[in-house]
């Protein structure tokens, strides 16, 4: 009898799975999804056993045997690998690379599959001796001691919060006896909990709970399509109890900024269960331990960004996605899926209602929607109290902007907080300014890697670029003509706080943007100030459009909304639109009613013109149109293949070659378009160019696909470039 072969996913950029002999050594029953640890290449990797298979293709004096079979139990449910095979295929992705998406990072490298609960420290009987000030040579030391003197014990979120880099100073106090580490265990369930009884739903919000509720036990996918401050998330809230009460689990999907402590909090006091929280924020440890309570079924909810939408659970009965339209919910670099389409297909799996929803919900979802597909759950009015923000267009044309803002918008400033409101001020734009000119021969600085210009920050006297991270301190002089005369050109966020401090002196002021936020915490640190009340203005990036609940915020300005409506990308009127009616949403979102100026060079653009109707709606439903007429998504479908190199002739060589291997297999339903350079030619150095591919037919266009990827693997020109395929992308470049 010839042994089984074991497929296997090992991560290489290979699309393809690697057959291996079972291992010599007694192993537990083969079972997809178990780790399994194979030679590969020079050395050892793990991988995911995906399939067993009766004979391979591969001559059996080459098959090598497995090391050995990592978990006696399978790892992931079969559930999960369905699920993973699934995107395997659709994304056209390599498959070592898709089920490592699914597991934590020391999983990944076979490590066991237990968890040794969170680590947090405290300070010794020694370490509380110690008096912090003394500390002068080492003053790192000396704070972080004085810290734990006053909180008592540290998780390593808390510690990155209130210093940068503290492991090295963390593990001096640890080598001197003065700290030491305790493990609580994994999750442990909230003290002293007393749930806080909900709100009486409103007659919208009710027909909507009963419908989620109603398709338990089925797929059934949901538009939840409410306003902003219509009361979705206690939808959510409200349609997870009777889950809950069935003893199943739910999934929340989040974009990465929607995941507010706010957010987290109304679940925490809602129910007396554990919350596995899944973001980029963790340490491995934690993550590991929320990832195995959902998968053990001990955490009842799970909340997360993107790559949750991947996390086993054991009992699942509910997927929300909440912000559905966000960008951040589609991955935009290695494995690039969409974890909103891909939790409706997990949901249809499982057999079981998804709900996405949204204030201005993505074209594509709407369009589901219109086609059947979706049934929608309409929010039309705001919760409780609450009124709709009125909106309206500032023409700055002609009228002097001080740092950015037009006289108008700065009386009507005054004017709201005085009678004691707060004011969001948007502008998508961080660093001082955009760019540093010459004022005496004209010339910018550019990022010497890309097509892009530096941005100036003037707080840390440095140029970065935004898009490869280059950064050099600001030259005293000219580079191409010696003069000193160098002027910030554009406004950024910086810029805009430095002019509101000069404005409105004595007035409690916020910026939040990636600069301001970057360290751990400081972002609930300066949220904080905004909900205490000591600020009275806030200047922020889209990181403030999301999720917030600003209830003394009753004036938004918008201070450029020209960016979006004059950009090559069909998708970013819709883009923008999203994003000026979310940061409007902010505004008055409880008894004091909220204004909406927008400032703009365009006041006759139909766009925004539908948009200060506060009609959303209107304008999907014209760009809907747009897009049928123009033969985009989501009335025809797109695979974009990119290829860059450091030589810059390889990109479109490889993607000449790639064109002519498709063409020799295309049928007509699928149009090739390019290659051509990418909008941003130049990045990092390399040289960026793409092919993209559109169909009316998604069985054509997978069709195709699948041959393809095979083809361009053996491509000799692909060899000098690095390539990748995006299936549904949303950025064209
Ligand atoms: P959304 O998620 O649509 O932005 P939220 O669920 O955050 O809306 O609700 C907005 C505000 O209205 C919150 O302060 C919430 O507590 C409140 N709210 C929601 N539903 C109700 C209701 N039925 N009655 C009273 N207040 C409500
Ligand atoms: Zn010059
Ligand atoms: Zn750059």
């Amino acid at each position: 009898m010839t042994s089984p072969i074991l497929r296997i996913a090992v991560p290489s950029p290979l699309h393809r799975l690697f057959d291996y002999l079972p291992p010599q050594a007694p192993h537990p029953q083969p079972q997809p999804g178990q780790r399994v640890r194979v030679p590969f290449a020079k050395g050892e990797g793990v991988g995911m056993r995906v399939e067993v298979a009766d004979g391979s293709a591969v001559p059996a004096e080459r098959l090598r045997p497995a090391a050995a079979i990592l978990d006696a139990e399978p790892l992931l449910p079969q559930e999960l690998m369905r699920l993973l095979a699934w995107s395997c295929n659709y994304y056209h992705h390599p498959p070592g690379e898709v089920y490592a998406t699914a597991l934590p990072l020391a999983l990944r490298s076979g490590g066991a599959a237990s968890s040794r609960g969170v680590v947090r420290w405290r300070l010794t009987a020694a370490g509380s001796a110690i008096d912090p000030t003394s500390l002068v040579r080492a003053p790192k030391q000396g704070r972080l001691l004085a810290l734990f003197a006053a909180r008592g014990e540290l998780d390593t979120a808390a510690l990155a919060a209130a210093i940068e880099q503290p492991q090295p100073v963390l593990k001096r106090l640890l080598d001197r006896g003065w700290v030491e580490s305790r493990e609580q265990p994994c999750l442990a369930p909230p003290e002293g909990h007393r749930a806080e009884p909900p709100p009486e739903l409103n007659s919208d919000q009710r027909a909507a709970v009963t419908a989620i509720t109603a398709a338990a036990g089925r797929f059934q996918p949901f538009l939840l399509d409410g306003v902003t401050g219509s009361g979705k998330t206690e939808v959510y809230l409200q349609a997870i109890a009777p889950v809950l009460a069935a003893g199943r689990q739910i999934l929340l999907l989040v974009p990465e900024i929607g995941l507010t402590p706010q957010l987290v909090e109304r679940f925490r006091q809602r129910f007396a269960v554990p919350l596995a929280l899944l973001h980029s924020g963790l340490a491995d440890g934690e993550r590991q331990c929320a990832w195995l309570m959902a998968r053990n079924g001990h955490a009842p909810i799970v909340i997360g960004t993107r790559s949750a939408l991947f996390t086993p659970l054991k009992n699942p009965g509910l997927i929300i996605v909440d912000e559905e339209h966000d960008p951040s919910l589609k991955q935009q670099e290695g494995f690039r899926y969409s974890a909103r389409d891909v939790a409706v297909v997990r949901a249809h799996q499982l057999g079981i209602p998804v709900v996405l929803g949204s204030a201005t919900p993505s074209l594509e979802s709407l369009h589901n929607a219109q086609a059947g597909r979706y049934l929608r759950l309409r929010l039309p009015e705001r919760a409780g109290t609450a009124l709709h923000p009125r909106m309206h267009l500032l023409d700055v044309r002609q009228q002097p902007l001080q740092e950015g803002l037009a006289e108008p918008l700065a009386l009507l400033m005054h004017r709201h907080l005085a009678q004691g409101g707060q004011v969001l001020l948007f502008l998508n734009r961080r660093g001082y300014s955009p760019a540093l000119i010459c004022h005496d021969c004209g010339q910018v600085a550019d990022c010497p890697r890309c097509d892009a210009r530096l941005t100036y920050h003037a707080a840390q006297r440095r140029l970065r670029c935004h898009h490869c991270g280059t950064e050099r301190p600001v030259p005293k002089q000219c580079p191409h003509c010696g003069s000193a005369d160098l002027r910030p050109l554009g406004q950024g966020t910086e810029r805009i706080e430095e002019g509101l401090k000069v404005r409105f002196p004595g007035v409690g002021l916020v910026r939040i943007d990636r600069d301001t936020t970057s360290r751990k915490g400081a972002m609930t640190a300066l949220l904080q100030e905004v909900h205490g009340g000591e600020a009275r203005i806030l200047i922020g990036t889209q990181m403030v459009a999301k999720g917030h609940h600003f209830p003394e915020v009753t004036l938004v300005g918008i201070l450029d909304a020209d960016q979006g409506l004059f950009s090559a990308d069909f998708r970013a009127s819709e883009r923008m639109a999203q994003l000026i009616l979310q940061v409007a949403g902010r505004a008055g979102r409880a008894e004091r009613p909220g204004e909406v100026v927008i400032q703009t060079h365009a006041p006759d653009h139909p766009l925004l013109r539908t948009l200060v109707a506060a009609d959303y709606h209107a304008f999907a439903q014209a760009a809907l149109l747009e897009r049928e007429q123009a033969q985009f998504p989501p009335f025809s479908h797109l695979a974009l293949l990119r290829a860059e190199a450091v030589d810059p002739t390889a990109p479109l060589t490889f993607l000449e070659a790639a064109r002519r291997l498709a063409a020799g297999s295309a049928d007509s339903a699928v149009q090739l378009l390019g290659p051509v350079p990418a909008p941003m030619e130049r990045r990092a150095g390399r040289t960026r160019a793409q092919l993209l591919l559109q169909s009316n037919s998604r069985t054509a266009l997978h069709r195709l696909l699948d041959q393809w990827v095979v083809g361009l693997e053996g491509l000799k020109e692909g060899r000098k470039v690095r390539w990748s395929l995006d299936v549904d992308p949303v950025e064209l470049y």
